[in-house]
């Protein structure tokens, strides 16, 4: 029998408690970013092995990332002791192993089988694509790999795929044939891909009802976090473990659905009351993290989308206090806005704020870079969750290895890096060879090369590949002499086909190395040598933050789920960076709707501060680009912002707009930006001769709100800010 309730339950609101103590029976808990559902979870966890008759490992709480789910268990165990590090807790990825470690011989897998990761994945399933003599050119690898996963996260086996699904024409139609092939391979060197992980599980349980029996017997409550992101073969296995007991408690925000890229499935959320008839709905209203501005500042941007359930939030607590408004930056570039930021973190630590209740959470990853250059400028400690430091990625490593060898030839580490980077048929024979030479007569490999080709030590073909690679080297160094850094590097990524090779990559993560490629030509134009840019280099990558130290978290929206921080930094906030252009133009109306939910997602991350900003120019590639302020920004609600220029602020939704003399921010700038709101400056017109501040002077072409379209002195036709633009004479 329950025992008495322990006295953590009293922090906890009716609903939250009503969510914890329903112990048996389908639970669905739908509530808007920091209502506690994670909370609830976690103390749902602590009160079933408190209360219930359950041994922990009959508990399994799926979580959407490792980290939540070492933040769970900390949470747990500190709730009621170590019994709760029995508990099966983790993603779905890492119980389905734990699942086939015990049972996979069932579905085939050897003790021991090996997880493959995408390059492996990709490297087998492109022997079966060269054995099947298939085009790889135009049927790539990557491609077929990635339409493989949408199948494995809908749950289908190669006999499941439908007649009718499209992706089935791929390959001149043998996509399914190569999925068979693949999933046989993956048997035959005793392989799993992170899809199988789940699919294993399913077919293991289906297949094997004294499994089925005996798992789902050993589970007595399941509960998951994130519920909005699982994808259909996620739900099909928690359906099958819950089926006898029904004991599932699954927590969500359709408003945070971020992953349906990866084949996450809000329908899954709808299907849960029809598979759990007579499910309990608990809906929690009270928001305990944020402020009320902020609150309803989130609440009034996710209105826009049509595609919800609807709910609304408000504040939690009696004492929630309205808060600072949200702050809305215009600025002239990234590294203005990355001066203001890092100063705005300098100022909040100053009046006491820690630098970990801070974060800068960005839409794409190449945009940290300006904040990490700013950030090591002032000393300020910061960690990149999520993926590695700005100059610690892979691509840009591989960038800078080329520029050190356009400096020091000598440079054998940058040699090796990318002598067959991209693929130049240069393989591990011909560098045995190199290496040799260069130890045997103390040289650098550049020079052992020079030697080698003189010789008959590698094959003609080899050699010659080589003798064309030399060629390359010497003239990028002689280049260098005449053109500045960043055209230089420009001139080196183009020629040596490097990205080109990621812009033939399909892999989900190639645009963004091209990104960031871009972003590194563009980061160059601050240096006035190459010599100076590779010192910054060498000194920046000395700047990781110390385990334990307070830091300023970067990291991406999508990383960011489920987290917390006084502060929040949202930068960038530019059409076609966000919403990013991509999802528009992939997936329209769909992919504009995810947008706002990630910025919902962003918003919601605050618990009392949050900054956004847009800048009215962007380098990309080394060239400046005009930019459009995000229509996200229209749709805040003006009362709960207050915009602001560098010049001073220029308008807030409460007292209407002010205008601050001189500077490029005074005239135009109007609160809604145009589109919403009554424009109070408009004062160009067609035809009227005009100077922007960095495009110099032109004719208006087009008036739109507050952006006009210029004809400039030298024929380029531009959208601009008309804030940046003033009146001629
Ligand atoms: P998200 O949708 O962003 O994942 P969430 O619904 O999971 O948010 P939690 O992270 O569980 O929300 O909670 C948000 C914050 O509110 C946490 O700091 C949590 O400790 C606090 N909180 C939750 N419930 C209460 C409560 N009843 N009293 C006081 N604080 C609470
Ligand atoms: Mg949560």
């Amino acid at each position: 029998a329950p025992v008495a309730a322990p006295a953590w339950l009293e922090t906890l609101n009716p609903e939250q408690r009503e969510a914890v103590t329903a112990t048996e029976g389908p639970v669905l808990v739908l509530s808007g970013a920091g209502t506690g559902k994670t909370r609830v979870l976690t103390t749902r966890l602590a009160y079933i092995l408190a209360t219930c008759r359950v041994r922990p490992w009959q508990v399994l709480a799926v979580t959407f990332t490792n980290k939540a789910a070492r933040e769970m268990r900390e949470r747990a165990t500190s709730l009621i002791g170590p019994d709760a590090e029995q508990v099966w807790l983790g993603t779905f990825h890492s119980l389905g192993v734990r699942l086939l470690r015990r049972h996979g011989a069932l579905v085939g897998l050897r003790p021991g089988f090996t997880i493959l990761d995408s390059d492996d994945q990709q490297r087998l399933l492109k022997q079966i694509m060269d054995a099947e003599r298939l085009d790889l050119k135009r049927w790539q690898p990557q491609v077929a790999l990635s339409l493989l996963q949408r199948w494995k996260d809908r749950g289908w086996l190669p006999e499941a795929v439908p007649a009718d699904d499209p992706s089935r024409s791929f390959a001149e139609g043998r996509l399914l044939d190569l999925y068979r092939q693949y999933q046989d391979r993956l048997m035959v060197v005793n392989a799993a891909d992170f899809g199988d992980l789940l699919l294993h599980c399913l077919t293991l349980l289906t297949r094997n009802p004294q499994v089925l029996a005996e798992v789902s017997g050993q589970f007595r409550y399941i509960l998951v976090d994130e519920y909005q992101d699982t994808n259909v073969a996620q739900y099909l296995w928690l359906r099958l473990l819950a089926r006898a007991h029904g004991n599932l408690c699954c927590v969500g925000d359709d408003d945070q659905s971020i992953y349906s890229w990866r084949g996450a499935a809000v329908g899954n959320i709808l299907r849960f009351e029809e598979d759990f008839p007579g499910a309990t709905l608990v809906r929690l209203e009270s928001n305990y993290r944020s402020t009320s501005t902020i609150l309803a500042a989130a609440s009034g941007l996710i209105r826009h989308n049509q595609g919800r359930l609807g709910k609304e939030l408000r504040s939690g607590l009696d004492t929630q206090e309205l808060g600072p408004p949200i702050k809305v930056w215009g600025v002239w570039d990234g590294a203005e806005e990355a001066r203001r930021v890092v100063d705005e973190i300098e100022a909040r630590q100053r009046a006491g704020d820690a630098l970990g209740g801070m974060a800068i959470l960005v839409r794409v990853g190449f945009q940290t870079r300006e904040f990490e250059e700013r950030l090591i400028v002032t000393g300020t400690p910061y960690r990149v969750i999520g993926g590695p430091r700005f100059y610690e990625r892979q691509e840009i490593r591989d960038a800078v290895a080329y520029l050190r060898l356009a400096v020091q030839p000598d440079d054998s580490l940058a040699f090796e890096r990318v002598v067959n980077v991209p693929r130049r048929g240069l393989g591990e024979a011909t560098l045995q060879i190199l290496n040799r030479v260069a130890r045997l007569e103390r040289i650098s490999l550049q020079e052992a090369a020079r030697r080698v080709i003189e010789t008959d030590e590698v094959r003609a073909a080899a050699r010659n590949k080589l003798r064309a690679f030399l060629a390359d080297l010497s003239r990028w160094r002689a280049l260098g002499d005449g053109l500045d850094p960043s055209s230089l590097c420009a001139t080196i990524l183009d020629e040596s086909g490097y990205v080109d090779m990621w812009r033939k990559d399909r892999a989900p993560d190639a645009e963004g190395r091209v990104e960031n490629l871009k972003e590194l030509v563009g980061a160059l134009k601050e240096f006035d040598t190459l010599e100076g840019f590779l010192e910054h280099v060498s000194l920046v990558m000395d700047n990781e933050a110390r385990a334990g130290e307070q830091a300023v978290t970067l990291m991406t929206l999508h990383a960011a789920k489920g987290l917390e921080f006084d502060t929040v930094f949202l930068p960038g906030w530019e059409e076609d960076i966000f919403p990013h252009r991509r999802a528009l133009e992939e997936s329209g109306a769909e992919g504009l709707e995810e947008e706002r939910r990630l910025a919902y997602v962003g918003l919601t991350r605050a618990r009392r501060r949050v900054y956004i900003s847009f800048a009215a120019s962007r380098r990309v590639f080394a060239d400046w680009r005009s930019c459009l302020p995000s229509r996200f920004l229209d749709e805040l609600p003006p009362e709960t912002v207050e915009r602001e220029s560098a010049s001073g602020v220029y308008g807030s939704g409460a007292q209407g707009h002010m205008d601050a003399p001189g500077g490029w921010g005074r005239v135009q700038q109007s609160p809604g930006w145009g589109r919403s709101s009554r424009r109070e400056a408009a004062t160009f017109q067609v035809g009227q001769r005009v100077v922007h501040d960095s495009f110099g002077v032109g004719d208006v072409l087009d008036v739109a709100g507050d952006r006009l379209e210029i004809v400039f002195e030298g024929g380029a036709v531009r959208k601009v800010m008309a804030s940046f633009v003033k009146a001629m004479g």
